[in-house]
């Protein structure tokens, strides 16, 4: 078998570099540790994706996404103007189908356990409904999009220097049964200063936001309710240390949370298995402790209960690869234009804390710039990574880790590779 790519990680920004590179023409195969593809966002529950800069580069997956969302009702365009709130079930069976329409090759369960990279050819063995069977694929390119660098680590290539601390994960959950308009009417009420509540009730499904968090420097409406809840013994302190929801499109009585987070202690290291373990434990009681608070104190919520709890737990940053450029804080700040530009954005520096009034939201005045060299590792120049993996510093990924940043690096990877493999061929 001979590809002009292969992709490792059908997730976020693996899906758009596959497909692109399909839908252009290359040989692709995308090889998925998991029977999903989305990863973060369907096996995460990470949704809604974040909005980042009108003016991006690299949106043609984006664009198509929003179309084959709305084959399957699977996406709403909120009244801030993001439109890509995600109904994360149903978005499963839209990325097989736009996988699917551009012929990509598509491997699930499976994961490379060897690669030989030599003179462009890449041998793998993959591990496929726990039998071990060994494939043998040649390929002028590599795009790892594995979140961890799993590529990265096989092939001996350097990472950054980790960080002191890590971003705290989040283990996500959703809650079904639950009444949305009764419990909008009573938020609408309650939150008077609507200060983070939300309500969209321009369609046929009411659409909610609302959030707090342990942070003292903002004045949340739903503070004195977590602080009844934590002197009742109903939550944990640390429970309360973000807590967010969303409405999903297509499941008119359920809501996505984006909690609870792990509080670490500052030794613990995330990519450390045992301490990776441990933080899932803790999640899951948080879930069942948060459940039973909202249930008791939120109205609407009577006949709520936990219908899902996410398959991956939500790791904000982790590895971070080096490639040719490294991108900098500074980068973020003041931004640079580069010859070759992957990506731009302007979400901001969003650091999530295990430490309450330690968050930080920096926004950005400009649109940044990140360039292609950020994407193709200094060791080999056809090993491409994309994702929160991006070589970048600490700082600089928490602002370029967010869901469309990633679609674009995906796309960059493919359109790059795609111009690099029609140059030659017009050169032979
Ligand atoms: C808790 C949390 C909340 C967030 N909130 C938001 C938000 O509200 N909006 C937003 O835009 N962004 C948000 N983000 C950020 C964003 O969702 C992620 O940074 C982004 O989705 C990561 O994309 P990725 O492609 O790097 O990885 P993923 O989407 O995680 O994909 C990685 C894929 O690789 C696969 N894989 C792993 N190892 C292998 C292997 N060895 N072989 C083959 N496949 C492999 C995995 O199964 C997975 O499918 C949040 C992140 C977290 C954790």
């Amino acid at each position: 078998m001979k590809y002009d790519l292969i992709v490792f990680g059908g997730g976020t920004s693996g899906v758009a570099a596959a497909y692109i590179a399909s839908k252009n023409g290359l040989r692709t195969l995308l090889v998925e540790k998991t029977d999903t593809l989305g990863g973060a966002i369907t096996q995460g529950l990470v949704i809604p994706s974040m909005k980042t800069d009108t003016q991006n580069i690299n949106t043609d997956f984006f664009n198509d996404l929003m179309i084959y969302a709305d084959k399957y009702s699977s996406r709403h365009k909120y009244i801030d103007g993001n439109e890509a709130w995600f109904n994360p079930e149903l978005l499963k069976i839209v990325l097989d189908d736009m996988l699917n329409s551009v012929n990509c090759n598509v491997l699930f369960n499976s994961q490379p356990i060897s690669i030989n990279y030599n003179d462009n050819t890449c041998i793998f063995e993959t591990n496929i409904n726990h039998k071990l069977l060994s494939i043998y694929v040649e390929t002028n390119y590599i795009v790892d999009a594995t979140a961890e660098g799993e590529i990265f680590k096989l092939l001996n290539c350097n990472f950054q220097k980790n960080s002191e601390t890590f971003q705290t994960p989040t283990l996500r959950f959703m809650m079904s049964g639950v009444n949305i308009t009764k419990f909008a009417d009573w938020l609408e009420k309650f939150d008077q200063d609507r200060n983070v509540t939300t309500i969209d009730r321009a369609s046929s499904q009411i659409h909610l936001s609302t959030a707090y968090t342990w942070d003292t420097n903002k004045a949340w409406a739903l503070r004195p309710i977590f602080q009844r809840g934590v002197c009742d013994e109903v939550l944990e302190y640390e429970d309360t240390a973000y807590f967010q929801v969303f409405t999903i499109p297509s499941m008119p009585e359920t809501l996505a949370f984006n909690c609870p987070r792990v509080i670490l202690d500052d030794e613990d290291n995330i990519l450390d298995p045992f301490v990776y373990s441990r933080a899932l434990f803790q999640a899951r009681k948080r879930i069942f402790r948060l459940a039973n608070f909202c249930k008791k104190y939120f109205t609407g919520f009577e006949n709520s209960f936990i219908s899902h709890i996410a398959d991956t737990f939500g790791i904000r940053e982790s590895n971070r690869v080096k490639c040719k450029y490294t991108v900098t804080k500074d980068d973020i700040i003041n931004p640079k234009k580069f010859d070759n530009i992957a990506f731009a954005g302007d979400y901001p520096i969003d650091i999530h804390s295990n430490k309450n009034n330690k968050d930080k939201l920096e926004f950005v005045k400009k649109t940044y710039f990140v360039p292609i060299e950020a994407l193709i590792s200094e060791k080999y120049d056809n090993l491409y990574a994309v994702g929160r993996i991006i070589s970048s510093e600490f700082e600089a990924q928490a602002a370029l880790r967010t869901q469309m940043s990633c679609f674009s690096m995906g796309e960059a990877a493919a359109k790059d590779i795609y111009n690099k493999l029609t140059s030659q061929d017009k050169k032979q």
